[in-house]
């Protein structure tokens, strides 16, 4: 069986899927990749929750040698194809195929971890919001919201959108109505005749079209800016379509997201002007959230992988647990030490399933792509009309440059420290407006 094959079947049959407890209600539950999340962001119990992730949490302890095993056979294969290549190792290949340096994703970590303390007063606002003494890792996925299950109609839902256009270039308007016009979008999930789930636009560059997006709109607020996201992709492809020939629309992994994230910076701030207070706190910390996986977990991901491979060269074989180490040191520059995580090494690595695959190293794309969006959104509100301009020229150049060759001349910027504190400052801001909004001003 091919090695990535053996380690996804691994991860859905075994890894994630830790047994069952008993909730304090007597009810059996049994905790798999979905029901563990859900469990952990609804239930208010703490009880519950506190059983639910120690049940995982040795769990997968337990599945770390079988991991370690299988993840030291797929670090050597990496390595030894990308010498063959005459590269120092896969890693090297990685960033030379990205445009990109070792030192640049080096000085992104090591931002995100001297500014970690950007998120020190998020923790404190949860911590205080759930009433606990000490914040702990069962307690960071709970919704705040007290009915999460307010459901919009659709057409509400797509003015409020063209509504948080105002102040971008009028081309997105005019390309959000010919989408959601021309019947480019499948709005609604039907599982009973086999539409799966999730959401994603499909360019149609051929045609000059923005795309076709694939949604299953419920009707719930995050619903809302899944939408302004793939209409993100949509106004992104139309550019490029309608700008470069074919063979020039297409971007870098870490460029692809950039217009989609953007539009639900977008989206935030329409909220925090036009929802009343419960919903714009649930939607900004929910948010907050997010900026947390893309600036603390994902680079962490794949600054693991990259000391992984080291010490899994020249070995016969690797233990679980010195990769639960490895893994435990570095959750420990990135994570604020104000949260109660275990004194065991966690084996959290063993369920990624990104690190298996041939294509490695793929999550410090999420999170360089998701601090260029933030350092954009602070240009743009700075000076929205001088931004707008250079942005449609930016979403519009498609692969006729390098992403860095882009960035540098339609912005100025470059991928150094100075983008990666930018995003910093718009997560601290963020983190005002929260504090702010809570505090009723
Ligand atoms: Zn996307």
């Amino acid at each position: 069986m091919k090695l990535e094959t053996q380690a996804y079947k691994e991860i859905t049959n075994n890894v994630t899927v830790a047994g069952n407890i008993t909730l304090t209600d007597g009810q059996e539950y049994p905790i798999n990749a979905q029901s563990y999340y859900k469990l952990l962001a609804t239930d208010s119990n703490r009880d519950n929750r506190k059983m639910c992730y120690d049940k995982r949490f040795y769990h997968l302890i337990n599945e770390s040698d079988k991991m370690a095993a299988l993840y030291l056979q797929k670090a050597k294969n990496d390595d030894l194809v990308t010498r063959e290549l005459n590269y120092s190792d896969a890693y090297e290949a990685k960033m030379f195929e990205s445009y990109l340096d070792e030192g640049q994703i080096e000085e992104m970590n090591s931002v995100f971890k001297e500014r970690k303390g950007a998120f020190v007063g998020y923790h404190e606002f949860r911590r205080a919001k759930l009433e606990v003494d000490q914040l702990m890792p069962y307690d960071l996925q709970l919704q705040l919201m007290d009915d999460p299950n307010e459901v919009y109609n659709y057409t509400d839902t797509l003015a409020e959108i063209e509504a948080s256009y105002a102040g971008m270039d009028p081309i997105f308007g005019e390309i959000f109505t010919e989408t959601v016009t021309g019947n480019l979008i499948d709005v609604y999930p039907n599982p009973d005749d086999g539409k799966q789930p999730g959401g994603y636009c499909s360019s149609l560059f051929p045609l000059k079209l923005s795309g076709i997006i694939f949604l299953n709109y419920d009707g719930l607020i995050n619903d809302k800016k899944t939408v302004t996201h793939e209409m993100g992709h949509a106004i992104h492809f139309y550019l490029m379509g309608n700008v470069v020939d074919y063979t020039y629309c297409g971007g870098e992994e870490y460029e692809m997201e950039i217009p989609s994230t953007f539009n639900e910076e977008l989206f935030v701030d329409y909220v925090l002007e036009n929802y009343d207070q419960e919903i714009a706190v649930a939607v900004l910390d929910q948010h907050i959230r997010g900026y947390e996986n893309y600036f603390t977990f994902q680079p962490m991901i794949t600054e693991f992988e990259h000391q992984a491979h080291i010490l899994c060269d020249g070995r016969d074989e690797i233990s679980g647990a010195e990769l639960n180490s490895l893994w435990t040191n570095l959750s420990k520059e990135y994570e604020d030490e104000n949260i109660g995580y275990y004194d065991e090494d966690s084996a959290g690595w063993t369920y990624v399933s990104h690190i298996y695959f041939t294509n490695n190293y793929y999550t410090f794309s999420y999170s360089l792509s998701k601090a260029i969006t933030l350092s954009l959104f602070k240009m743009y509100k700075e000076d929205p009309q001088d931004f707008n301009e250079r942005y449609v020229q930016y979403l519009s150049a498609g692969t006729t440059m390098t992403p860095p060759e882009k960035l540098k001349k339609y912005f100025g910027i470059e991928i150094n420290g100075t983008l990666f504190e930018d995003a910093m400052d718009v997560v601290e801001m963020r983190v005002n407006q929260l504090q702010e909004l809570d505090e009723g001003r």
